[in-house]
């Protein structure tokens, strides 16, 4: 009561003194009925402490029959970010890489992102996740920016083609060349791979690396809600 009769006497007050009452609030009701702009997370490691690593391999351009034997006989699940042109005519290859391979996207043309305008990236990473789900029947919701180039427009251009997620990486692979940043293998960490000639290199160096620092390799679907994902087989 005593609260509501002082409320009374400043507004009495106000009008008495200017003649008008002007809201003080104008600016901050319109910022609060502005919608949110959606933003995807983006991702360099995930929060773990179990002693695990993730393996993602890139593009797609070129394949390595004994790499692709050496993660089916470790049995290592992996997560790829596809390019359709190039996954087109071997989606069943790519669907039985390692011990389960889920998919991600990479736009539809490997176009750099960062810079172009909000219409532009979302057209490219829309057009990736129609195609790869056209091809697959699935996408993840997980999506990687070619080069790793994004800017703050990515997030949201990603958020609007439905992507959660957009991951990059601490630790990559060039034949067995390792290059990270800020020291060897540790948990949570996503390391980037390609499809390329010298897969069976990078593999074999990561699985050394691994054994060094007593980490495995886990299914990044384990630790990262993804939208779909690959049946078990
Ligand atoms: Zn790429």
């Amino acid at each position: 009561m005593l609260k509501k009769r002082v409320a009374a006497i400043c507004v009495g007050l106000t009008v008495a003194l200017t003649g008008v009452v002007v809201p003080s609030t104008t600016y901050s009701v319109h910022a609060s009925v502005k919608p949110s702009v959606k933003r995807a997370k983006l991702l360099y490691r995930i929060d773990t402490k179990d002693p695990v690593v993730f393996i993602t391999i890139d593009d797609g351009f070129d394949t390595n029959g004994y790499g692709l034997e050496l993660l089916k006989k470790w049995r290592w699940p992996v997560t790829s970010f596809l390019l359709p042109f190039n996954s087109k005519n071997h989606v069943p290859y790519f669907q039985h890489v390692g011990r389960i391979n889920d998919i991600g996207t990479h736009t539809a043309k490997h176009t750099i992102l960062k810079g172009l305008s909000l219409q532009k990236q979302q057209e490219a990473i829309c057009a990736g996740e129609q195609q790869i789900k056209q091809q697959f029947g699935y996408t993840t919701g997980i999506f990687r920016p070619p080069t790793g180039s994004w800017d703050s427009t990515t997030l949201e251009a990603a958020a609007n083609c439905g992507i959660s997620t957009v991951l990059l990486w601490r630790v990559s692979m060039n034949g067995s060349t390792m290059t990270t940043w800020g020291g060897p293998p540790r948990a949570g960490d996503v390391i980037l791979i390609h499809y390329v000639r010298s897969l069976d290199k990078s593999l074999k160096r990561i699985a050394w690396e691994l054994h060094k620092q007593g980490l495995h390799v886990a299914r990044l679907a384990d630790y990262l809600p993804m939208k779909t994902f690959s049946p078990l087989r």
